[in-house]
């Protein structure tokens, strides 16, 4: 099951991911997960890739496809992956097809998580990760059980560097401007569906799930 989840900044791809990938058994790839991996590994991507992150601009496409191109070609992606924050161009919805096509693979699903802007920045800015494995929390909206402590695993809770309302106002106009246009790219290939993401995290879930059964 090969599948591309899609939205705005904020709009819950990540806790959603968590999610569809155990119930599918299929790996999670985000590229903004796999930048951040760098950045704490010291690397030369990572290195060229903060830059970017911080100012809440996109990597060259160059960078990404790249990196994209590598992880697509293990043999983990062939019976299916949960592509989470690529494309986020059309030049690389583009390349993506040409990866797939090479590899012998077809996208079963684009899911889009829509999200109206007005909320998109304080979901942003209350957004806590957990620094050992990764579970999300929202101060307002999922918050853990105690403050700043993961739920799941007693790990430490952080804040990205990227989620502040400044950068978050530079994500949104990227995503306006870059990212949005993929919607009818996907729509015209016949395989785009929206979920509404103002429901509860579980009725995006079921929504998301109810899509990929059908
Ligand atoms: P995310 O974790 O998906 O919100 O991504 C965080 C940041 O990583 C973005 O704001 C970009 O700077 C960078 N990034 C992630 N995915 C891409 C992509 N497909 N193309 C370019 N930059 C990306």
């Amino acid at each position: 099951m090969h599948i591309l989840l899609m939205g705005p900044p904020g709009a819950g791809k990540g806790t959603q991911a968590a999610e569809l990938k155990e119930r599918f058994n299929i790996p999670h790839i985000s590229t903004g997960d796999m930048f951040r991996a760098a950045i704490k590994e010291g690397t030369e991507l990572g290195k060229r890739a903060k830059a970017f992150m911080d100012e809440g601009k996109l990597v060259p496409d160059e960078v990404t496809i790249g990196i994209v191109a590598e992880r697509l070609a293990k043999d983990d992606c062939k019976k299916g992956f949960l592509l989470d924050g690529f494309p986020r161009t059309v030049e690389q919805a583009d390349a993506l097809t040409g990866i797939l096509d090479k590899l012998g693979l077809k996208l079963k699903a684009v899911l889009n998580i829509s999200v109206p802007k007005e909320d998109l920045i304080e979901r942003a800015v209350g957004r806590r990760i957990c620094k050992k494995c990764g579970a999300t929390y929202h101060t307002k909206f999922n918050p853990p059980k105690q403050e700043g402590i993961c739920d799941a695993c007693g790990g430490e809770l952080y804040q990205r560097a990227d989620d502040t309302a400044e950068t978050m106002t530079n994500r949104l106009s990227v995503y306006e401007e870059s990212t949005k246009p993929l919607i009818d790219y996907y729509k015209k290939a016949g395989v785009y569906t929206e979920i509404d993401g103002r429901q509860p995290i579980d009725k995006v879930t079921a929504d998301l799930v109810a899509t990929l059964q059908a």
